[in-house]
């Protein structure tokens, strides 16, 4: 439910989201509009209403339904298109918050309740996810409601006018009054509850879309460093608890510029993201982590992996990518990796980093396409 809701949020069109905000308000106005009018023609009910304010509010209703449903038939031919419709969404923001002011205001705050206000509000701010007709409507909306509730406590108009004294028999409300305050009391509350875990149900879904994000490497999809830091951070430690080894390779591809200067920029981007495809193959997944620790450097965080095994891995990384040729028709060539690679017991993080960068040194001063092995009894504490 969540999922769909974020894809149809993302991919649907502004004109769209006005449409579904009309959809989901215009059935709560002709509800309300047809409860009034049955109150309306009962005797009994209508000793209870304020017959005048009653029929303002029933064109406040029809008032805000032609609204929405005017905007609706306008915005239904350009529902596909992308560029934003600004004012259909405030007349519709504003139409909606307007409709239940009114009700607030003239069935008293207690009857239709100020969460009904607040649920239009946020059920279009959800919707639309656009903060501008969002807060000018609650402005508007809470700005009528404040004035009309000063006026009513300095006794300049009257509370609840759109009801007579004849809802209250001494102090216990009638039925049918006690039975609709009620209603609209659970039944605002139940869609605000599920308005607010929706709103919240969305937040951490995008909260966990930017943690991926932040750890990602945007070209090849991998780890990125940050990602790679923590992990290796982490492998550190669990590593000096279970005394496990934790090997590390450090690659980085052969004469890359070249790769750049002779092919052009999108082909070496294309290398990369080839080489990011391999390193993800050639790694066991969840426990091994391949990551892109910037332009043309990649790293292997291997745990509890012993010597030859880490040995199989670059042996096989380096032999599939023999396998592979790049470029097309004459223009063709073939790209080399030269890796250091370091086996932890004791060290810290820092200790593994430099001890196989120093190997990684060694396989390009060496003639690069290779593997070097760090010493791994150095730097151990
Ligand atoms: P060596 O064998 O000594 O590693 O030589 P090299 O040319 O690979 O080394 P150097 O570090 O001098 O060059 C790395 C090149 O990688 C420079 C830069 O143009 C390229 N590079 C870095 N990031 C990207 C990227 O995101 N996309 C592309 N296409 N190229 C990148
Ligand atoms: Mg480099
Ligand atoms: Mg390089």
């Amino acid at each position: 439910m969540r999922v769909l809701i974020e894809r149809f949020i993302i991919s649907s069109t502004p004109a769209w989201r006005v449409l579904l905000a009309v959809f989901a308000s215009v059935p709560f106005f002709m509800i309300e509009f047809m409860v009034h009018g049955w109150g309306l023609a009962m005797p009994e009910i209508r000793a209870g209403l304020n017959p005048g304010v009653m029929w303002f509010l029933q064109g406040v209703f029809v008032l805000a339904t032609v609204i929405e449903v005017s905007v609706a038939l306008w915005l239904w031919p350009r529902r596909h298109q992308h560029d934003a419709v600004p004012r259909a969404t405030l007349l519709v923001c504003l139409s909606i918050g307007l409709g239940y002011t009114t009700v607030t205001i003239l069935a008293g705050m207690f009857t239709a309740a100020p969460n009904l206000i607040l649920l239009g509000v946020l059920a279009i701010g959800l919707l639309l996810f656009e903060r501008r007709p969002m807060l000018i409507s609650y402005v508007v909306c809470v700005s009528m409601m404040a004035i009309y509730d000063a006026g009513s406590v300095a006794q300049w108009w009257p509370y609840a006018p759109a009801l007579t004294p004849q809802v209250m028999q001494g102090r216990e409300p009638v039925w049918w009054f006690a039975f609709w305050r009620q209603l609209v009391f659970v039944l605002g509350y139940a869609v605000l509850l599920s308005l607010l875990l929706l709103l919240f149900d969305r937040l951490d879904l995008l909260h966990a879309k930017l943690r991926r994000l932040s750890y990602t490497d945007g070209l090849t999809g991998l780890a990125n460093r940050r990602r790679a830091m923590e992990v290796l951070n982490n492998e550190v430690a669990r590593q000096a608890r279970t005394g496990q080894t934790l090997a590390l390779v450090l690659i980085d591809a052969d004469h890359f510029k070249q790769v750049n200067d002779q092919y052009g920029h999108d082909m070496g981007d294309k290398v990369l993201r080839a080489l990011g495809k391999l390193l993800m193959a050639c790694v066991r997944s969840p426990t091994d982590v391949a990551c892109r620790l910037g332009g043309e450097e990649f790293a292997l965080i291997l745990p509890d992996t012993r010597h030859e095994q880490v040995e199989a891995v670059c042996a096989r990384l380096r032999q599939q990518l023999a396998l592979q040729t790049f470029g097309e028709g004459d223009a063709t060539f073939k790209v080399t990796l030269s890796m250091g690679v370091v086996e932890g017991s004791r060290q810290g993080a820092e200790q593994l980093l430099q001890l196989a960068d120093h190997a990684l040194y060694r396989a390009k001063s060496t003639g690069r396409d290779r593997v070097c092995m760090a010493d791994s009894a150095m730097g151990v504490a």
